[in-house]
């Protein structure tokens, strides 16, 4: 008898097996669909021996030191700032907009001191921001909006910004300085030796047993356990009583080039050109050293794997009718971000996940969170 059947060997799964195991004592079984652990962050060695995303690029970036903290015993870091050029009108500018994407894409000179009041005069007003057309249009004006963010998003979503909660676009900042960093968090770093590795350690417990290939179906009957934590997506549990959710989904091309360096930037935007949104060349995140380089293509589209909950509000309303369904599922606990419907990060899907462990454990986060980890290989 297992005291939980964990559903997902993601960060959600993992976190939750790892401290229910050493931090509880209780015996756990991970079952996960694919033929590995990891969910989306799996990286692996290709055939040419170049460590690459199979689920496409995963920076690790976070505010919060309780959550650095507790992956930190499963893994070393390498210091790692995250830099994106976007194509356009033929020419690569750093996105998020700064000051030197302004001055190259309009052919000026600004300061930081005078680059505010231009974009104040390109800014349209805007009573109320409700979707992400608004928060691009207040903030830089239609022009840069059309060049550098509704195609993106167009391709990336199949809808328009304006059809979008504020939140998606929000992630990307607009700098009057000259800071082309991706991310502005505190800790902003990569598993030294990759995400496989990182979740092997947290799973390599004598209280875990993980099952691949296994979808959770085929054993729920089988495999006796006293609660259920589930990763998956919310509607799938409940056979999409209420309908389907809408989850984006995306096809990698990934590719092996015979160069050292295959382009000037970890990441390529392409907003307006090809059906693909962006360019990664892994080399660049994981630091490796290789006379070869790997790099991986994203193609939006809408059938397939479930990648990224749509945020708008009819999908907020549906998935509403799903959250009141599992609070009133006794024994099952859902979490992560296709469980819980909700576009988060990895280190919010961790933060999440540890608060789900405080109220299923009844610990005090600083206990949950102790220093020692115990009975890991
Ligand atoms: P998942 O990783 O999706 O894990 C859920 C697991 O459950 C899957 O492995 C699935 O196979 C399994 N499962 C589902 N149903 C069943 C079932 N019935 N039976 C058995 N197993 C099942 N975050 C960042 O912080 N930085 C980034 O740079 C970043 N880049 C991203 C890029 C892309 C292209 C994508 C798609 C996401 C990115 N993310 C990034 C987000 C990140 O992937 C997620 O936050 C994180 O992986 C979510 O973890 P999870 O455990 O909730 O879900
Ligand atoms: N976005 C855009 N142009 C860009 C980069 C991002 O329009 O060059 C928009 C797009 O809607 C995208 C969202 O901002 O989905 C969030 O971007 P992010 O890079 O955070 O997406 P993710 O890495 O989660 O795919």
């Amino acid at each position: 008898m297992f005291d939980y059947m964990v559903v997902g060997a993601g960060f959600a799964g993992s976190v939750m097996a790892e401290r229910l195991a050493s931090r509880h004592g209780k015996k756990v079984i991970v079952v996960e669909r694919r033929p590995h652990i990891g969910g989306n962050a799996y990286d692996f060695y290709n055939d040419d021996g170049l460590l690459v995303h199979k689920y496409g690029p995963h920076i690790f970036h976070t505010n919060s030191r309780d959550v650095f903290d507790y992956l930190s015993h499963f893994t070393e870091w390498r210091p790692y700032q995250h830099r994106v050029l976007a194509s356009v009108d033929g020419q690569l500018m750093p996105i998020p907009i700064n000051l030197t994407t302004i001055n190259q894409y309009f052919g000026l000179n600004l300061t930081a001191f005078e680059v505010d009041a231009f974009l104040q005069k390109l800014a349209e007003k805007r009573e109320v921001i409700r979707t992400s057309e608004d928060v691009v249009l207040s903030k830089v004006g239609r022009e840069l909006y059309e060049k550098f963010f509704r195609n993106y998003t167009r391709k990336q979503w199949g809808l328009d910004p304006s059809e979008l909660d504020a939140t998606v676009i929000a992630r990307i900042p607009v700098r009057n300085n000259r800071d082309d960093r991706y991310f502005n968090d505190k800790y902003q770093v990569m598993p030294r030796h990759g995400y496989t590795r990182m979740f092997q350690r947290m799973l390599d417990h004598p209280n875990i047993k993980v099952l691949l290939n296994t979808d959770y179906r085929e054993v729920r009957k089988i495999i006796p356990y006293r609660e259920l934590v589930f990763t998956g997506p919310v509607d799938e549990y409940f056979d999409y009583c209420f309908g389907k959710l809408p989850y984006r989904s995306l096809q990698f091309r990934h590719e092996t080039h015979h160069v050292e360096r295959f382009q000037p930037a970890p990441v390529v935007n392409y907003p307006n050109e090809y059906p693909y949104t962006r360019c990664t060349e892994f080399k660049f995140l994981t630091g490796q050293e290789h006379p070869k380089t790997g790099v991986v293509y994203e193609y939006p589209t809408a059938e397939g794997d479930p990648y990224y909950p749509v945020p708008r509000p009819e999908n907020a309303e549906l998935y509403r009718k799903y959250e009141q369904r599992a609070k009133g599922t006794p024994g099952v606990h859902f979490v992560g971000r296709l469980a819980t419907y909700k576009y988060y990060n990895m280190d919010q899907v961790v933060a999440q996940t540890l608060t789900l462990c405080t109220r299923i454990m009844g610990m005090r986060r600083s206990d949950l969170l102790g220093t020692q980890v115990e009975g890991h290989a």
